[in-house]
C-alpha cells in the first residue's frame, strides 16, 4: 500500500511512498482511508516525537475516516461499510477503561503515535475502535472530526461541563481544536469570547456566533474580556501555553476554571498561585476523548448540528504541501487529506 510514512525527523522526513500493507492481528479489523486529517501531534511527531514510545519508519496520522475493508468475524463490523476509527486502542481491562475513561488507559497505543496511522490506504486498528458512520455520511468531513472536535468536547463538556448562558473564552482562535471548541459551546447556548492576532479570524469567529474578540497583538487581553463578559469569563481554554497563559487566569472571573490541552509557546508559565487560591480558580488538562464522548460527539455529527470547518485539503502525495499549509498562521480550521 501507499502512506505516508516518518523515515527521520523533520520536513524532509515525511513521505508518501510504498509500505507493507496494514495486517490486522486478532481483534482487529482494516479500514479503507478515504481521508485524514492534520493535527497538531503530527507536526510533533515529524520535528520531535520524544516522549511517545514509537519505532521509524512509521505511518503517520491520528484520523482516519474510510470504508470497512476487512472486518473481524463476529466483531460486528461488515466489509463497505463507512467507518471512523478511535485512534486510542484503549486496553479495555485496566481500571481507566473499566471506569469509561479511556484517554488514561495505562497502555493506550494511540495510531499515528505509537502505532501505525491514518495516512495511508490502508490502517488496521483493533475492531473496537471502528465506529459505524450513516451511509450518507461525508466521509472527508468525518476524516477532520475526531481529534479535533473530540478534544474540543472533552475541554468544554469533561470534566467541569460548561453550561449553557456561561462564558469561554478560546486562547489563539483558528486551529482545529479552537474553532471546534467554538462551534460545540455555541451549539449549547455558551457565551464565548476569543483571541487571536489577526483582525479576519476574529471576524470569522464572530461570524460564527462569538460574541467578541481581542486581537492580543494590540490590546491586553485580561482587560478587554473583563469588560465584554462583565467580570470575567467561566472557563478558559489555552493550548497556546506560556505566551497566554497569565493572560488567561486573569480573564476568569472567581472561581473560574482553565483548561489546557497543549503548550506551544511554552510549558512552564508562572503560576501566579496567589490568583488561584485568593480567587479560587480551578486549573486541569484535557487531552483526547473518551469512547462515550465520541458517541455523544457523532450523534451530534450525524444530525449535521457541527461540521468541520475545513481549511485546505490536499492529497496525502502532498503532504509537505500540507506541512507547510498547516504550519502559516493564516489557518482557520482544518487542513484535511484525501487519499
Ligand atoms: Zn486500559
Amino acid at each position: 500500500m501507499k502512506a505516508v510514512v516518518l523515515e527521520e525527523r523533520g520536513p524532509a522526513g515525511a513521505n508518501w511512498r510504498d509500505f507493507p500493507d496494514a495486517t490486522p492481528a486478532a481483534g482487529e479489523s482494516v479500514l479503507r482511508v478515504i481521508a485524514s486529517s492534520l493535527n497538531r501531534v503530527d507536526l510533533y511527531m515529524r520535528d520531535n516525537g520524544a516522549g511517545i514510545t514509537h519505532v521509524l519508519p512509521q505511518v503517520m496520522g491520528v484520523d482516519a475516516a474510510g470504508v470497512v475493508a476487512e472486518a473481524e468475524p463476529g466483531g460486528g463490523l461488515r466489509p463497505g461499510m463507512k467507518a471512523l476509527i478511535y485512534s486510542e486502542a484503549f486496553c479495555g481491562k485496566c481500571r481507566y477503561c473499566l471506569a469509561g475513561d479511556q484517554p488514561l488507559c495505562e497502555s493506550v497505543k494511540i495510531m499515528g503515535e505509537h502505532r501505525h496511522g491514518g495516512f495511508a490506504e490502508y490502517v488496521a486498528m483493533p475492531t473496537r475502535c471502528f465506529f459505524p458512520l450513516p451511509d450518507d455520511a461525508d466521509l472527508e468531513e468525518a476524516g477532520a472530526l475526531m481529534t479535533g472536535h473530540l478534544t474540543a468536547w472533552r475541554m468544554l463538556f469533561g470534566k467541569r461541563a460548561l453550561q449553557p448562558g456561561e462564558s469561554v473564552l478560546i486562547v489563539g482562535v483558528g486551529g482545529g481544536v479552537a474553532v471546534a471548541c467554538l462551534q460545540l459551546a455555541k451549539l449549547i447556548g455558551a457565551r464565548v469570547f476569543v483571541t487571536s492576532s489577526s483582525d479576519e479570524k476574529i471576524a470569522r469567529a464572530v461570524a460564527m456566533g462569538a460574541e467578541g474578540g481581542v486581537n492580543y497583538g494590540r490590546d491586553k487581553v485580561s482587560k478587554a474580556i473583563l469588560d465584554m463578559s462583565g467580570g470575567g469569563v467561566d472557563m478558559a481554554i489555552d493550548s497556546v501555553g506560556a505566551a497566554s497563559w497569565g493572560e488567561s487566569l486573569k480573564s476568569l472571573r472567581r472561581g473560574g476554571r482553565l483548561v489546557t490541552c497543549g503548550a506551544t509557546t511554552g510549558s512552564n508559565p508562572p503560576a501566579d498561585l496567589q490568583r488561584v487560591f485568593i480567587r479560587q480558580l480551578e486549573i486541569y488538562g484535557s487531552t483526547g476523548g473518551s469512547v462515550g464522548e465520541l458517541r455523544r460527539l457523532l450523534d451530534v455529527f450525524s444530525r449535521g448540528l457541527v461540521r468541520p470547518v475545513i481549511d485546505a485539503r490536499f492529497a496525502m502525495s502532498d503532504i509537505r504541501t500540507a506541512f507547510d499549509r498547516f504550519e502559516t498562521g493564516g489557518r482557520f480550521g482544518k487542513v484535511s487529506l484525501v487519499v
